[in-house]
């Protein structure tokens, strides 16, 4: 890589978890590097073994300060940019989820890139990179980056973590290709969690409306959270609804015959079977679609307990022949 002519900023596109950051840091490396062979750092010296500890000076990144980055945080980034880097070579600036900035430090950052000073690059994670200003796109080098295959996802399991091989298949399956959340589901009660809402729902189908009210209500008790927001780590409401709509999508493909090793659910294959040839096709699709609403309305409305009772007492009518 010739250093000098590397572009000043790129835009790494996908979902999370998927080594957009381990690629900046990487970078990071090649750019500092004492000893780079080919693309990579040697990972040995001074500058190399900074990054991999996570204090080198001219790594930086910046998050959302809550659900926004701030135009305060662009400003604090300029004054930073203001110092050529520490190390005497390249300064990488990592973005995280940058379609969160605000419309003002969308276009406070555009300046910075339209005359970025000597000796920084800039890294602009996005998970939805159309939520980002098109002037800022077209100044980005654009790199995509795929959710990782399953058997990936299994191999890296197996060797990061002490998890046995039944949660493993689920955890590859349930992550949607992303290594990174199949990690901090392994870390939490996810796996213990989803067995119980699972539980729950096949249960479901034999209340009586007394019954499914009162499981509505004990689900409602769930805290309004979930794993797929940004830096949460706690297991809540929105966790149960996701396995919740997994259930029903695999209840669809049991329906039409699919292989089992497509089920994500695959350990619950019996009762999966036992209830998808029992009920309508139609009101399978009708379930899934249920599920998918409740997450929308939880977003727009405060009272989950109503939400719920609503999902609940369709899911059962849904379930009846
Ligand atoms: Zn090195």
């Amino acid at each position: 890589m010739h250093r000098e002519r590397v572009p000043h900023a790129y835009l790494f596109t996908g979902i999370s978890g998927i080594g957009k950051t381990r690629t900046a840091k990487a970078f990071c490396m090649t750019l500092n590097c004492a000893a780079p062979s080919g693309l990579d750092g040697c990972g040995v010296c001074p500058s190399c073994r900074k990054i991999l500890n996570g204090n080198f000076p001219d790594f930086m990144t910046i998050s959302p300060d809550g659900q926004k980055i701030k135009i305060e945080q662009i400003r604090e980034l300029n004054r930073s940019l203001g110092y050529a880097p520490f190390s005497g070579g390249f300064r990488v600036c990592v973005i995280h989820r940058a379609e969160a900035m605000t419309g003002e430090a969308a276009n406070a950052f555009l300046k910075t890139l339209e005359e970025p000073p000597p000796g920084n690059i800039f890294v602009l994670n996005a998970t939805e990179p159309r939520d980002l200003l098109p002037t800022i796109v077209s100044r980005c080098q654009r790199v995509s980056f795929r959710p990782l295959k399953t058997e990936e996802i299994v191999r890296q399991l197996n060797k990061r973590t002490n998890l046995d091989g039944s949660s493993v298949a689920v955890l590859a399956r349930a992550s949607n290709g992303s290594l990174g959340r199949a990690l901090i589901m392994g870390e939490s009660n996810y796996l213990e969690r989803r067995g119980i809402w699972l539980k729950k729902l096949f249960e479901l189908y034999a209340h009586s409306s007394a019954e499914a009210m009162n499981m509505a209500v004990e689900s409602a008790k769930e805290t309004r959270v979930g794993l797929d927001l940004p830096g949460n780590k706690k297991v809540g409401l929105f966790d149960l609804l996701s396995v919740w709509a997994t259930w029903y999508r695999d209840l669809l493909l049991v329906r039409a015959g699919a292989p089992m090793g497509l089920l994500i659910n695959g350990d619950f294959r019996e009762q999966l079977e036992k209830i998808a040839l029992g009920v309508p096709l139609q009101n399978l699709i009708e379930s899934f679609h249920q599920v998918d609403r409740a997450v929308r309305d939880l977003h727009r409305m405060r009272n989950t307990t109503l939400v719920l009772e609503n999902t609940v007492l369709n899911l059962r009518k849904l379930g009846r022949t």
